[in-house]
């Protein structure tokens, strides 16, 4: 028969089996005597504090201790466990590394007949990993994951905290609606991890600019919100947003990629145009709405109109989308001429859309607006039809050879079928691309310098010709631009409108012009309006002059007109 055991003598002398389960057990089991001197540990505790059984032998469990408990934590623990001979609880120690861990611990005595407490025999697990898990769970409902801004709904809280305070009459807070301009593209064309990376980068930058009592969170996707607490006048929100625009114009380098984003920013202010953090978001949005339609990359505060403005937008939508499928475009041309010689070298087609309900609708601000919703892809390639049909029709009256610049919007440009596409469309109506001319904003072919020199490469080959449209306000510099085959560059209306007037634009101008002809690169002014705009842009070489000094965008039939009167013109002039 076996003999019974004494305790102490069980723990120090454990046998076989016994001691197979202490060891590979996974919880760290420690056993002292009953002064406290450790006597025995397994091969978890080693594992989980870093101290080897020769390390702690005889020591007293202090050494453990972290320091995060305060004394009051020990003596209750200490009652308990002489009371009820049983304590468990969680408690932060110390491993050997100095890494303090959270462990869930369970305290036990064993006491002999005489009723001597003769060891304590702890076990423990590690529970930092479930600690991890409960915090980032209370920070995913508290947090947006990507950015570690406050999100959504702690925002809302937050802010309806700052307005419930007592406000002294002359303190207002603004509510910013800050939304990256076209970000939805952004990330097609540089891919979801990327664009995390940027909206990473866009809420550090915004967070070096912002004060820190400041509530800034994410709202979700590319939108951003953010509140400046106390201020005295509606011009510092101004000025808080213009910073924060143009720190997020700065090109953003990630993985050997250049980009570049614009962002657009509502403003509400509390309590003037509401005292609830519902009303505030709702308006500083609508503003931001407001500032997109506006051309993007710039602030607006939010105003009483803009109540109308939205039902507009909602009209808008559906009436662009019936538009598309009853074809209610028309295209109207704008002449260009050759500063050289005096010809129409060619003419830039620009939509018209003319609606029952809206009345005359600009193409500034239905074409962002069809960006927005993807509307721009059936509406480019009926644009694209429409000038076509055009041109049949010129063919047909003797004009055969004018170049035609058409405009290609960005989110069209990078559909992956996009040649093919326009391509089977000219094809339909026997058009060549010889005779076309694309024009790309500067921004477009930013976005993703490697592609788009491939894809230029082969429209080249295909016989168009590829412009550069609205040089000068996007961030390319001329020497990046060299490697991109373009046969034009067409200098922004707005540096050409102030040429006359201003020495560091006309500078500026000039300097294109000059490095343009280097790069065998033809250049246009576009928005000319005047007799001295056009002397000067002749003296600085520039070689083609579009603009209403020559000809407001006129439908097809006046455009004929104009070209026979435009030649009649120019042999008087020659007689
Ligand atoms: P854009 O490509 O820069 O076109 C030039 C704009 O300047 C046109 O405005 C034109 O009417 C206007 N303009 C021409 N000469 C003058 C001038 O001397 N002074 C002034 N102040 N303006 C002048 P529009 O037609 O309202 O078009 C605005 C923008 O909408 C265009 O800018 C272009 O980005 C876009 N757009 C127009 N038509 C199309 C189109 O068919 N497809 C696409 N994707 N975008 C288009
Ligand atoms: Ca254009
Ligand atoms: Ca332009």
């Amino acid at each position: 028969m076996k003999k019974k055991q004494q305790p102490e003598q069980f723990y120090l002398y454990p046998n076989k089996l016994v001691e197979e389960v202490f060891h590979s057990t996974t919880e760290g089991i420690m056993i002292t005597d009953g002064q406290m001197h450790i006597s025995l540990v397994n091969a978890a505790f080693e594992l989980v504090t870093g101290y080897s059984m020769d390390d702690v032998r005889g020591k007293n469990p202090r050494i453990l201790q972290s320091g995060m408990q305060d004394a009051s934590f020990y003596k209750n623990m200490w009652n308990e466990l002489n009371t009820k001979g049983v304590w468990r609880g969680e408690i932060w120690n110390k491993r050997k590394s100095g890494e303090i861990y959270p462990e869930l611990l369970s305290i036990a005595s064993i006491v002999n007949s005489a009723g001597e407490v003769t060891n304590y025999f702890g076990v423990f697990s590690d529970i930092s990993r479930k600690k991890v898990i409960e915090r980032e769970l209370e920070e995913l409902t508290l947090t947006d994951q990507l950015t570690n801004l406050a999100n959504r709904s702690t925002f809302k809280e937050s802010l309806n905290e700052l307005i419930s305070f007592p406000q002294s009459p002359k303190h207002k807070h603004a509510l910013l609606f800050i939304d990256l301009d076209r970000f939805k593209h952004i990330n097609e064309t540089v891919g979801n991890d990327v664009g995390d990376l940027i909206l990473t980068e866009v809420a550090n930058r915004i967070k070096l600019i912002v004060k820190e009592k400041n509530i800034f969170a994410r709202y979700g996707g590319d939108e951003f919100l953010l509140t400046l607490n106390d201020i005295h006048h509606q011009k510092e929100a101004a000025y808080q947003a213009k910073e924060i625009i143009k720190s997020l114009n700065k090109p953003f380098y990630i993985d050997g990629n250049e980009i570049y984003i614009t962002s657009s920013i509502g403003i509400s202010i509390f309590p003037q145009d509401g005292i609830d953090a519902e009303k505030l978001i709702h308006k500083a949005d609508k503003a931001m709405y407001f500032a997109k339609q506006n051309g993007r990359n710039q602030y607006a505060f939010y105003f009483e109109e803009l109540k109308k403005d939205s039902k507009r937008l909602l009209l808008l939508e559906a009436e662009l989308r019936k538009a598309i499928q009853t074809k209610e475009f028309h295209i109207y041309y704008q002449p260009k001429i050759s500063v050289g010689n005096q010809e129409i070298i060619g003419v830039e087609a620009l939509v018209r859309w003319e609606n029952d309900k809206l009345g005359n609708v600009s193409p500034g601000e239905f074409i962002p607006f069809a960006e927005d919703t993807g509307l721009i892809i059936p509406l480019s390639e009926l644009i694209l039809e429409k000038v076509c049909l055009d041109i049949m029709d010129w063919r047909s009256k003797g004009i055969l050879h004018l170049p035609i610049s058409i405009n290609i919007a960005s989110l069209h440009f990078q559909q992956d079928d996009f040649m093919e596409r326009i391509n089977a469309i000219l094809v339909q109506y026997n058009c060549s691309p010889s005779q076309l001319e694309l024009e790309l904003t500067e921004r477009t072919v930013m976005k993703d310098a490697k592609d788009i020199v491939n894809k230029l490469i082969k429209l080249k080959n295909m016989g168009f010709k590829i412009s550069i449209d609205d040089f000068g306000t996007g961030y390319s510099s001329l020497s990046y631009l060299n490697r991109f085959p373009l046969n034009f560059l067409k200098i922004d209306s707005s540096f050409v409108q102030q040429i006359t007037s201003l020495k560091d634009k006309q500078a500026i101008v000039d300097c294109i012009i000059m490095m343009a002809h280097r790069l065998h690169i033809k250049v246009v002014a576009e928005g000319v309006e005047t007799k001295d705009q056009v002397k000067l842009l002749k003296e600085m070489d520039c070689d083609i002059i579009q603009g209403y000094y020559y000809s407001r965008p006129i439908p097809s039939s006046e455009l004929l007109d104009f070209i026979e009167l435009w030649e009649i013109h120019k042999q008087e002039r020659n007689v």
